[in-house]
């Protein structure tokens, strides 16, 4: 579904990714761990096309993503969760919701596809939390409500594959257990997800977990 083949990145002149190759299929979920400044975040937005420059090849469902800007990857299905969220905080859950469900992608394939009224039931069926809070304001809800929200908003834009970082991070452990149910829910209905993630939990049923060390995965490191 993802192949990310010899993929290295730089800030300027500063290197942050070395040669990085990694896959998921359909229905597999990858956990990305590293410590900070290992380059999470840097792999997880060059793949959605909003890092840094990069060199090496990006194929998602077999095309190459080099030449695309990142909303024409969103509508290929894959949906990213940036570690701040990026809520409209001045909107409600509700508006905050159908924000991302006139985008193009909800009529076009996915998990989360049909009408957006189904779609909000799909996420409202993952994050239960959420549905009595239809009409308060994003800035009036705590972080891992928030950070639900931003799930579910990427939700209704119905990618096939999901890129989250770091989606458990400083969030109230009730939370993080409700956070996690919700993305294994979403690997058993078949969703291929990548998540940058340092919380034991999450790895504990991953596919896959790969460590990622100074811009590097553990195959590639030099003794
Ligand atoms: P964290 O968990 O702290 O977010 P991370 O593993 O996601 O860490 P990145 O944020 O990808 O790591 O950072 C990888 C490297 O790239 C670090 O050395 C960081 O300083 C550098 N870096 C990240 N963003 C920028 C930027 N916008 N400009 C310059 N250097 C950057």
């Amino acid at each position: 579904m993802l192949e990310v083949s010899g993929l290295s990145a730089w800030y300027g002149a500063a290197q942050a990714l070395f040669d990085v190759s990694l896959r998921v299929g359909q229905g597999e979920l990858v956990v990305l761990e590293g410590l900070n400044g290992a380059g999470k975040s840097t792999l997880l937005q060059s793949i959605i096309g909003l890092g840094p420059h990069v060199s090496g090849s990006v194929l998602f469902q077999g095309q190459s993503l080099a030449t695309l800007p990142a909303h024409a990857r969103a509508r290929l299905g894959l949906g990213f969760v940036p570690e701040d969220r990026r809520l409209f905080i001045d909107l409600t859950v509700r508006e905050n919701l159908l924000v991302a469900a006139r985008l193009p992608a909800s009529q076009a394939h996915g998990v989360t596809a049909g009408s957006t009224d189904q779609q909000m039931e799909q996420v409202f069926a993952l994050f239960p939390a959420l549905k009595p809070m239809l009409k308060r304001r994003a800035l009036e809800m705590s972080g891992g409500e928030q950070q639900m929200l931003s799930m579910a908003r990427t939700l209704m834009t119905s990618p096939t594959m999901l890129l989250l970082d770091e989606p458990c991070e400083g969030i109230a452990p009730v939370l993080v257990e409700a956070i996690v149910d919700a993305l294994l829910q979403l690997k058993q209905q078949g969703m291929a997800m990548l998540i940058a993630e340092q919380n034991a939990l999450l790895a504990a049923h991953a596919d896959r977990v790969i460590t990622l060390v100074a811009g590097q995965t553990g195959a590639h490191l030099t003794p």
